[in-house]
């Protein structure tokens, strides 16, 4: 018998991340490729876990998420964004913000439904659409600033776009949305049956001032939103893989009849830890300006270099030109400095389906200064 798999996604390799991870530790090289911090989480919030188990809360807690967390984040969100949802109809809790929005997309996508992503974008979002027989239709942010183009969004929407997909913090830019984009975003999806999936795991981590653009901030978008968070990107526990969804009730009745089946319920000890961090407001509304200082720190550091800052307003991120150091291609510049330099990045090209190639490189910031250091030493003494 010959068993053969017709791949649902033929077109996949090996996701970028764990591509450059390996080849960093193959290479002893410092890794500001996946986005991960290299600094120690909360003891507190470690200790909390402990005593959950120790307390005897292992078995499975509730389908849709531990009440309290729920709760808890209902009240964050009111006291955030002004926003009122329902912990028991409007939460749910996902192993990690991925897993919300493959969930959200794979809960109101039918074969041959049209999605608008904007490039570069996280490399889930189009497998994600693609597994579902929908249809990714990318659309490049400007370059150099990475903002979105409304009139090209207005001519791709069409009777078949099912959903927009925005992430604000942008990963891998840094870039934000402001209040036009979310006017604009408003006039496009009024009177359609659009759906919003939006991406806003980096909420926390937005820079000089800026305001973080929700959906949860805006009733009229709200109504039509998956929006997705991760608590690995708030608590520095990103191997933790815990996150949630918030969707008004009639969406997010759906997207648990998906999930019941998936995962059906997540990490419990986790969960009842952080509804009792979540009380302390302290740790997440520092973090702007904790992020803030190691963008600046970086972009300090890397001054004695000849790369070139892009603009970064939030997110983990930074990108930096190298046009005027080397002709390659992202990717073999990439691969080099890894090998040759001992530091890893990404290559933003990686974030497209039609791979362009603008020579940017996105650098991880959210590490310890040491390692920062390091990372800046070694670029000078290779490239001179
Ligand atoms: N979206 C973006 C843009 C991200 O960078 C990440 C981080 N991996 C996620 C979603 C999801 O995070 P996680 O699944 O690890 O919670
Ligand atoms: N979000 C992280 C990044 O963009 C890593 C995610 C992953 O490895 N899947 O680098």
């Amino acid at each position: 018998m010959h068993t053969n798999i017709q791949s649902k996604l033929p077109q996949v390799g090996t996701t970028i991340f764990t591509v450059m991870s390996a080849l960093a530790s193959a290479h002893n090289a410092i890794n500001l490729g996946q986005g991960f911090p290299d600094f120690p989480m909360n003891n507190a919030l470690i200790d909390l876990v402990a005593q959950a188990m120790k307390n005897g809360n292992n078995q499975y807690v509730h389908m849709c998420g531990l009440p309290l967390l729920r709760e808890r984040i209902a009240e964050k969100v009111n006291l955030l964004y002004k926003s009122s949802v329902s912990p028991d109809t409007d939460i749910t809790i996902t192993p990690g913000g991925t897993y919300a929005i493959y969930t959200a997309l794979t809960t109101i996508l039918q074969p041959g439904d049209e999605v608008i992503l904007f490039e570069p974008a996280y490399d889930s979002y189009i497998p994600n659409i693609e597994i579902n027989g929908a249809i990714p239709v990318p659309i490049s942010l400007q370059f150099p600033d990475y903002s979105i183009d409304w009139a090209v969004v207005k001519e791709k929407v069409n009777k078949k776009t099912k959903a927009i997909i925005i992430n604000t913090p942008h990963n891998p830019t840094g870039s934000v949305l402001s209040d036009n984009d979310i006017n604009q975003l408003r006039s496009i999806v009024k009177d359609t049956g659009i759906f919003i999936i939006s991406d806003e795991v980096y909420e926390h981590l937005i820079f000089d001032n800026k305001v973080h653009c929700s959906m949860l901030r805006y009733p009229d978008l709200l109504e039509r939103s998956f929006v997705c968070f991760s608590f690995g990107k708030v608590y520095h526990c990103t191997g933790w893989k815990l996150g949630y969804c918030i969707a008004p009730e009639k969406l997010m009745k759906e997207f648990r009849k998906v999930h019941q089946f998936n995962c059906f319920t997540c990490n419990g000890p986790s969960q009842y830890a952080l509804a009792a961090f979540l009380e302390d407001k302290e740790p997440y509304l520092q973090l702007g300006s904790f992020l803030q200082q190691k963008r600046d720190y970086f972009k300090q550091n890397m001054s004695q270099t000849k790369f070139i800052p892009l603009p970064s307003f939030g997110s983990y991120f930074q990108l930096y030109s190298y046009a005027n150091i080397s002709e390659e291609n992202e990717n073999d510049f990439a691969v080099r400095l890894t090998k040759e330099a001992g530091v890893a990045t990404i290559p933003v090209a990686a974030f497209y389906k039609n791979p362009v190639d603008n020579k940017v490189l996105r650098f991880c910031f959210a590490k310890k200064e040491a390692t920062l250091d390091e990372a800046a030493n070694r670029l000078i003494q290779y490239l001179g």
